[in-house]
């Protein structure tokens, strides 16, 4: 059994069982066999059953919404829109079961006709910071495709997904379908890359263990997507609306008390905006609102774990801070947002990625100095540009590497838009209408004419 804990008061809640490598065979097994009918679905019923799923989720939003805030101390509000975004995903990749049509394409003395043939047991492993939506962008499409899915959720942050487990059966998903195996990565999750029935794997988590998963994947030519870690960018040029781009600089890293893939953890400005906007900055970095996270009022609950927040700490201690916001003190795994001034690129908070409430601000000269700054890292996952040029807003977004860039927002992730990161921030690109192609593999029939 595994202990969960509450992040907000450290106190432990519950407990749920923790799968070795038998009980993950048997899984992977049952699976394999629910694939061959679940394969056979007609269309029209694996949608109505998807739509279903979403429908039941939909019934338990509040449910799941304060298992995770107990579970991982999001703020409620937050909360609430991970469970709605499972809700969403599900309807959305309802759609694709009718529209998985291949193509014909005629060719001498006959015709070639594609299918998109389902792959079979999908292993899906996750990561402990979103643990609804992330869970979702796998098994959403990997189940309107026509496979069935294993689900490993982070040891830390298990409930919302066995719940989602016992949804999708009472939704009517047949049983096997759609597992959920709590347990260790080094046992569990290992053990769907080592599994020869499980026939492709959707990781998401840090680069360092997506890297040995794809070298896992390697030994069966296994198919594999990762998405990985992130240090992105937020450009400000002294040309954008600065009270705009300051208003929201906070949320754009400090959300999920910075344990975003996506956060912007490195903020660029222009140096004639410099002063004027760190004077924007720090009154709404003070204002944030670091409490309970269960109050309708929160905008930043607790980190994950003492461990986060002891990792989090190392990277402040002997950095210059600018300024930092408040947070609770007493019981709780709390830590303040914080401002840190970079001397260099090589400073270790603004290299590496913190996963937490840090912020690293560095001055540039112009355009080009912005995108070589934006780029000298090894991550390219996402990022913001803040200016009213036009022109320029898609010079740079063409110039930065990475995978998901908003202009004059900070928003990046749409489950109807690809989503995925360049260089070691990942392969692949989940979500948008093509993921569920992503989850088949596509066959080429030759039909002779004569
Ligand atoms: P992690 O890599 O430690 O763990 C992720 C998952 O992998 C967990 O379920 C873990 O149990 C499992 N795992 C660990 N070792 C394994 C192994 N040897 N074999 C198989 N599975 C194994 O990551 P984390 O600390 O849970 O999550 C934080 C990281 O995830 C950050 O780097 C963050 O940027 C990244 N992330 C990326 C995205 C994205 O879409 N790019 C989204 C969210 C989080």
């Amino acid at each position: 059994m595994t202990e969960v804990i509450n992040p907000a008061t450290a106190a432990v809640f519950t407990s749920v069982p923790s799968n070795g490598v038998e009980e993950t065979d048997a899984a992977i097994e049952r699976a394999q066999r629910a694939f061959g009918s679940w394969r056979q679905v007609a269309p029209g019923d694996r949608a109505r059953l998807l739509r279903r799923f979403a429908a039941v989720v939909d019934a338990h939003i509040d449910e799941l919404a304060d298992l995770e805030v107990r579970n991982s101390g999001h703020t409620i509000g937050n909360a609430r829109w991970e469970a709605g975004n499972v809700r969403d995903v599900l309807d959305y990749y309802a759609g694709a079961p009718e529209r998985l049509s291949g193509r014909q394409i005629p060719v001498a003395g006959g015709l070639d006709v594609t299918f998109h043939e389902p792959l079979g047991v999908v292993g899906i492993i996750v990561p402990w910071n979103f643990p609804m939506p992330i869970a979702s962008w796998g098994f959403g499409p990997a189940l309107a495709a026509g496979n069935t899915v294993v689900l490993k959720p982070a040891e830390l942050t298990p409930l919302t997904a066995i719940r989602l487990g016992e949804l999708a059966l009472e939704a009517g998903l047949p049983e096997h379908v759609f597992t959920v195996l709590p347990g260790k990565g080094s046992v569990v999750g290992q053990r769907f890359v080592t599994h020869p029935a499980v026939r492709k794997i959707c990781f998401t988590g840090s680069t360092p263990v997506g890297k040995s998963i794809m070298a896992g994947c390697a030994e069966q030519v296994k198919r594999v997507t990762l998405e990985l870690g992130g240090k992105s960018a937020n450009i400000v040029f002294a040309d954008a609306d600065l009270e705009r781009a300051a208003a929201a600089a906070p949320a754009s890293v400090f959300d999920n008390a910075g344990q975003d893939c996506c956060a912007r953890s490195r903020l660029l400005i222009q140096d004639s905006a410099y002063d004027r906007f760190l004077a924007l900055l720090e009154p709404a970095v003070k204002a944030f609102r670091v409490e309970d996270p269960a109050l309708a009022t929160a905008e930043m609950g607790p980190l994950i774990s003492a461990g986060q927040r002891e990792s989090v700490a190392s990277y402040v201690g002997g950095a210059d801070v600018a300024f930092t916001g408040t947070a609770p003190t007493g019981a709780g795994w709390w830590f303040p947002p914080t401002v840190l001034l970079a001397r260099s690129t090589s400073d270790r908070h603004w290299r590496e990625e913190v996963f937490g409430p840090v912020l690293s601000v560095l001055p540039f000269r112009d355009e080009a100095e912005a995108v070589r700054l934006a780029n000298d890292t090894e991550y390219g996952l996402s990022g913001s540009i803040w200016t009213r040029d036009l022109g320029r807003a898609l010079r740079v977004s063409r110039a930065v590497e990475t995978g998901a860039l908003s202009v004059n927002s900070h928003s990046s992730v749409r489950y109807w838009t690809p989503f995925g990161g360049m260089k070691q921030s990942g392969l692949g690109r989940e979500l948008g209408p093509d993921a569920p192609q992503s989850f088949t593999e596509t066959k080429t029939v030759f039909i002779a004419d004569r």
